[in-house]
């Protein structure tokens, strides 16, 4: 029996303290920094450092790493535990080294990148010290890699990039861009296109304007549109192999979903307990609002969405530490990554609604929450296509019947229990058929 869900003790201690580290330390800084990922920003220049060096003397710098990259090695169920924690604020990740996408571009660079491109990107990114951004969406089409148009056509030794990216957050801040270009369009769908890392500053690199989400202000946010004309880049920009872009995009994939999903708990269960706190401080018509019963049915409902959904980060997270092969848990993956923007959604419109028009107010988190619901249904692909990756998955498991009816068809089950008993049924004086 191997059941067990305790967490032992001295990892406990572990998440204690970064909790209350979170808690004092960086969940007031979110009210301070604009835009975390901003290195130039004096502010956080002052703050954030010395905290990530708190966080480094302790052991838990990107913790998602392995030892050979810096990292403990932790493996993901207990990195499930410490995500959820650094969920609950903005700037929690960037001060744990593991903020996306830096966290998911470094895997990609520790996985497919030479000694070089190592030494220039790699250790930079993972001390904090450069933002990088992962350029692949096109304007005309994100959930299908296959139509995208950007090329990358050889000169000599170099390439030559040619298109447009769409939704390429962080760009703003980064140094490297990670981009996805077509290299050899007359090879097989999924072998015509490869990575390339572009430095931010090479000529013909141009930031058509950057896109927010929401309500935030036009021209603000931090998700750009690119455009890239006859940018010249050398033949070691390639990362990984020629044609292998598909791969190496799902390598960067796995682990950032996952992660993601860790991140969001924390949100869901901030969530759930402002709207316990609400219901217990507000009445109305004489009572408070936490002995309406649908009130009451708003906090049970959110309780069984929080837990159900933990459970299933956490066993995902089990599986992936227990078969190490991201190809073995894809189903897990895409179900965990399915279903965070519903819980998500429901659980922070719940929340609002019993806040009222406190709820729905630019002084309260919720609508922001929500916002990111649909951030966490599009990022890294739309949640109908990992549905359809589930369904497949699924499916897997099933074969179909050779006759006419279905093997659990009552008729035919009777018939088959009734011959094997017929004996008894016999001796008792029922009918065999
Ligand atoms: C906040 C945020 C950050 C992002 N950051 C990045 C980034 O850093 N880099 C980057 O390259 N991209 C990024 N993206 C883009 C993201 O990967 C795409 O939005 C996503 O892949 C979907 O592409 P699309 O937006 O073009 O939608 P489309 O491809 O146009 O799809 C639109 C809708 O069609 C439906 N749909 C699509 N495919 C299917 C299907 N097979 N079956 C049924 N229905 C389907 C879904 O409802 C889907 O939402 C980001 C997106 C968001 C929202």
């Amino acid at each position: 029996m191997a059941w067990d869900f305790e967490t032992d003790p001295e990892f406990q201690q572990e998440l204690d303290w970064i909790d209350a580290f979170i808690r004092e330390e960086i969940e007031p800084l979110d009210f301070v920094i604009e835009h975390p990922y901003q290195i130039t920003d004096p502010i956080r220049a002052e703050i954030i450092p010395p905290l990530q060096a708190k966080v480094k003397e302790r052991g838990l710098w990107a913790c998602h790493l392995g030892p050979e990259l810096g990292g403990p090695g932790y493996g993901q169920v207990k990195l499930a535990l410490m995500n959820e924690m650094l969920g609950r604020a903005r700037c929690a990740p960037i001060v744990f080294g593991a903020q996306a996408p830096d966290s998911g571009n470094s895997e990609i660079l520790a996985h497919y990148g030479t000694e070089a491109q190592k030494a220039r990107w790699l250790e930079p990114l993972l001390a904090n010290e450069i933002v990088s951004a992962f350029s692949m969406t096109e304007p005309q089409g994100g959930a299908d890699p296959k139509v995208f148009r950007t090329s990358a056509v050889r000169d000599g030794d170099d390439w030559i990039l040619n298109g447009e990216k769409w939704f390429t957050s962080n760009a703003r801040y980064a140094s490297l861009l990670i981009v996805m270009a077509v290299t050899n369009p007359d090879a097989s769908a999924y072998r015509q296109q490869s990575m390339f890392l572009v430095p931010i500053d090479t000529p013909g690199v141009e930031l058509v304007r950057n896109v927010g989400l929401g309500n935030e202000p036009e021209g603000e946010g931090a998700h750009a549109y690119m455009r890239y004309t006859d940018v010249r880049v050398p033949g070691d920009a390639l990362l990984g192999p020629q044609g292998g872009a598909f791969e190496v995009a799902q390598t960067r994939l796995g682990g950032g979903r996952v992660h993601h999903a860790m991140r969001t708990l924390g949100l869901v269960q901030r969530s759930l307990d402002m709207m316990a706190e609400r219901a217990l401080s507000r009445s109305t018509q004489g009572e408070e609002l936490s002995k309406k019963q649908l009130v009451q049915q708003m906090i049970a409902d959110s309780w069984l969405d929080l837990e159900t959904y933990r459970l299933l980060v956490m066993r995902t997270a089990w599986r992936i530490d227990k078969y190490q092969d991201y190809l073995k848990v894809r189903g897990d993956i895409s179900a965990v990554k399915a279903m965070m923007p519903r819980v998500l959604h429901d659980v922070a419109t719940r929340a609002l609604q019993i806040h009222g028009s406190l709820g729905v107010s630019n002084e309260m988190p919720f609508v922001e929450y929500i916002v990111q619901s649909h951030h966490m249904g599009l990022a890294d692909g739309p949640t109908e296509v990992h549905k359809i990756t589930l369904a497949r998955q699924v499916l897997r498991e099933y074969e179909a019947t050779a006759g006419l009816f279905p093997t659990t068809h009552l008729p035919e089950l009777r018939e088959k229990a009734r011959e094997k008993y017929a004996d008894v049924l016999k001796k008792h004086g029922q009918p065999v058929r």
